[in-house]
């Protein structure tokens, strides 16, 4: 067998692989066994693209740039995965997504100055003949498109979930106008360069797309950005189909699509959960206008200690957790379980209710439960805790702030309103765990802390949780 037939065969496998991998991480069991999957697909690529790249033209000077450059970049791939923290993961993988899209840019670029930008006019016409130049050509413009949209809207991305810049929506006057002319720009451009492919089309291609990026991004609000990040990494997924296009590579093409189709039907999954147009979302928040700022007034919010809270859960019956981001800053999760397992013990029906979008990435929490072993059977998603809150003696709100906030369903001109959220102020006693006032990832304001049934315990929420065990265990031993 020839290296290529051999290379193709990995390719497949590859692929197979991969599909297994989107298989298994669908679901909690399944999960470590897809990544495996993943990480064996992978290898398996790199081996046989390597073997083929070895075995055609590479100079030996191509080959060490080429391990150079693999060994460069894993280490610092290993070096970063290693040291992130959880609630950097989503921000991490944004900026994974910004160098897919510079890449596919680079690839198109490479594609131009080897094919077009060295054809005579003898060659261009007989390839055009041919209908093979206008293919290429289309292949380059389209590349470039998709990766430079990747790229900067995935570094906005990144700086927002970063907090290195604001998450609110930036609001240009007539911005669905710049959007939509700026594909139509792209539609007109793209035919002018597969007639005719110069050098200055390919630059125009280039900036407006790098615009539109960053425009399309810095246009949507910080509810929504769980949604973003699927969807770049929907768009990461055709820019690397694309650039397969052009490298002739059909594995790249096979990943590229399979990453570009389960993002897109992820990012529709968590539109619907969140109860967003799809199309609303992907289009730069296309028709959300800015609405009137929030100067309303809400009243004297109500403080209370550690100690409180403890007599408090010594007459409950009844209690919800409802984690969310603050949890897992504060590394609270074990003290969280600690305080179950001591209430459970006590009698108490103790459950946690998990909002789809809790945290900065989906499953977040489930994660940092499952790992500070609360058993997964009293762990429920929203829907199946909603009904509940109204017969719930008290309700612990550790960390969480958008995903509780009432606005969503009480006001309608709210930033985040029609958002599903966790309606824990039905229950008799609401806790809110935080370390001041502030407000949550949307920036959105909290009705919540001034409701007559709800109590703020300020500070870290691993310290207040330690408090309060500490109280209840000294109720149980002076018994
Ligand atoms: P939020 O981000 O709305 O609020 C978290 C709260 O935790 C803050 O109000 C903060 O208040 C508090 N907090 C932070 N650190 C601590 C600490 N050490 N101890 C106690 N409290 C702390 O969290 P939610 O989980 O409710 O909502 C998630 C938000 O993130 C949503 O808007 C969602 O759209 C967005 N998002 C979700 C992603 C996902 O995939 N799940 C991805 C990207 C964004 P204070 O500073 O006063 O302590």
């Amino acid at each position: 067998m020839t290296i290529e037939a051999a290379a193709q065969a990995a390719y497949i496998v590859a692929a197979l692989l991969f599909i297994l991998a989107l298989a298994g991480l669908s679901k909690h069991e399944t999960a470590k066994a897809g990544n495996t999957f993943g990480i064996a697909g992978m290898t398996l690529a790199l081996a046989a693209t390597i073997g083929l790249a070895v075995a055609g033209t590479l100079r030996p000077v191509d080959l060490a740039l080429l391990v150079t450059a693999v060994v460069i970049g894993a280490a610092i791939g290993l070096y970063r995965a290693a040291k992130v923290e959880m609630t950097g993961m989503p921000e991490l993988i944004a900026l994974l997504h910004s160098f897919v899209g510079l890449a596919a840019v680079l690839v198109g670029w490479n594609g131009y100055l080897h094919v077009e930008a060295h054809l005579t006019g003898e060659e261009a016409l007989a390839l055009d003949g041919l209908g093979v130049l206008g293919i290429h050509s289309a292949e380059v413009f389209i590349g470039v498109f998709i990766g430079a949209v990747t790229f900067t809207g995935s570094i906005v991305a990144y700086l927002k979930l970063s907090a290195k810049i604001k998450s609110s929506p930036l609001m240009l006057p007539g911005k669905n106008f710049l959007n939509l002319s700026a594909l139509a720009v792209f539609a007109v451009l793209t035919t002018w360069f597969v007639i005719d492919p110069q050098l200055w089309l390919l630059v125009a291609v280039t900036v407006i797309a790098l615009a539109l990026g960053w425009h399309l991004v810095a246009s949507i609000g910080g509810g929504d950005m769980p949604v973003v990040v699927s969807m770049l990494n929907s768009y990461s997924g055709w820019a690397a189909a694309a650039a397969g296009f052009l490298l002739e590579n059909d594995l790249l093409i096979v990943t590229g699509a399979l990453v570009g189709s389960s993002g897109a039907y992820l990012s529709y999954i968590m539109c619907k959960a969140m109860n967003r147009s799809f199309i609303s979302v992907i289009a730069g928040g296309f028709g959300i206008e800015a609405g009137p700022a929030d100067d309303k007034e809400y009243g004297e919010h109500r403080e209370i200690t550690a100690e409180g809270v403890a007599d408090l859960l010594a007459e409950a019956s009844t209690v919800v957790i409802t984690p969310g981001y603050g949890m897992a800053v504060a590394q609270a999760q074990y003290g969280v379980a600690e305080l179950t397992r001591v209430l459970r013990d006590r009698g108490v029906d103790v459950r946690f209710g998990i909002h789809p979008v809790a945290g900065r990435l989906p499953g977040h929490m489930n994660v940092l439960l499952a790992e500070a072993r609360v058993p997964y059977d009293i762990v429920l998603e929203m829907d199946e805790v909603n009904d509940d809150f109204s017969g719930t003696s008290v309700v612990l709100v550790i960390g969480a702030n958008d995903t509780v906030n009432p606005a969503a369903t009480e006001d309608p001109t709210s930033p985040i309103a029609g958002m599903p959220v966790l309606k824990v102020w039905e229950a008799e006693d609401v806790i809110v765990f935080k370390r001041s006032m502030a407000s949550g990832y949307a920036g959105v304001q909290n009705p919540l802390f001034f409701k007559e049934n709800t109590a703020m315990l300020f500070g870290d929420a691993k310290d207040r949780v330690e408090d309060i065990l500490r109280a209840v265990t000294e109720r149980v031993g002076a018994r």
